[in-house]
């Protein structure tokens, strides 16, 4: 499976500096042995999209409302982030799940209604500090799966597309500089392979499994390097265009 090397740029950037990163990552693309996606704020979606258009990078919401449209000030919809040129959208984001309450139901509404625009959904699971202390890593990201991925989630259901993809992040090692041993990350990302597996058969032995918490280009070889890691889910790093592309190298 090629690795995916997507880019969160969270709440960051004026519109000239979302369009010089986005320069930069488009001309350091070609060649490398990932595919390439980056998600600006909804306000930048549509200008990034553009300069990238014809490019080899991808670009992604970092949200999206469960309905098509309607009476949901400051949402924006699916099929809107679709028709400003993304192709994908996260859903879930640990911090979407805390500043805005997000439950698994809720994630899975949107999830379903992106795959409905023709969006590939990147969904997000990962546990806290204090449930992995608890020996509750693996029960929480079952559950997060379970409830949170609806059952076209494969794109072999209804409504049929692409297959989702999922990025295990565990909460605290979003933006700490800590980040789990190897050995707990091969770990978390086998168990997350047999659920989907489980669930959804052929198709979720297929379906990428992100890795995203505090990755860097001094550490994502090794990440990279791990059975059942198809890439990288990168907040801090994918902000400085050089590090996200040494880290897209660090996937070959
Ligand atoms: C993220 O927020 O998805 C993330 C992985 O952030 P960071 O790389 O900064 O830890």
């Amino acid at each position: 499976m090629r690795p995916l090397i997507a880019g969160n740029w969270k709440m960051h950037g004026s519109m000239a500096e979302a369009a010089a990163l986005a320069g930069a990552v488009r001309e350091g693309a070609a060649g490398l042995p990932a595919e390439l996606l980056v998600c600006p704020t909804f306000l930048h979606v549509a200008s990034v999209a553009s300069l990238l258009a014809g490019s080899a990078v991808a670009v992604g919401g970092q949200d999206c409302h469960a309905a098509a449209k309607g009476a949901h000030t400051g949402d924006v919809s699916a099929p809107m982030l679709r028709d400003a040129g993304a192709s994908h959208v996260i859903l879930g984001h640990s911090e979407r799940r805390t500043d805005h309450a997000e439950t698994d139901a809720a994630v899975r509404a949107k999830a379903e209604a992106a795959a409905a625009a023709g969006l590939v959904p990147v969904v997000c699971v990962g546990e806290t500090e204090a449930e992995r202390l608890a020996g509750q890593a693996e029960a929480v990201v079952a559950r997060q799966l379970a409830e949170s991925l609806p059952d076209g989630f494969a794109g072999t259901g209804a409504p049929a597309g692409a297959a989702g993809i999922i990025a295990y992040e565990p909460v605290w090692a979003i933006g700490t500089g800590r980040t789990p041993t190897e050995a707990d990350i091969g770990a978390l990302h086998g168990f997350i392979r047999e659920r989907l597996a489980a669930r959804f058969g052929a198709a979720g032995q297929g379906m990428r499994i992100l890795y995203g918490g505090s990755m860097k280009p001094g550490n994502a070889k090794a990440i990279l390097a791990l059975p059942n890691v198809d890439g990288g889910l990168v907040g801090g790093a994918s902000l400085v265009a050089a590090d996200f592309l040494a880290i897209a190298r660090a996937a070959g």
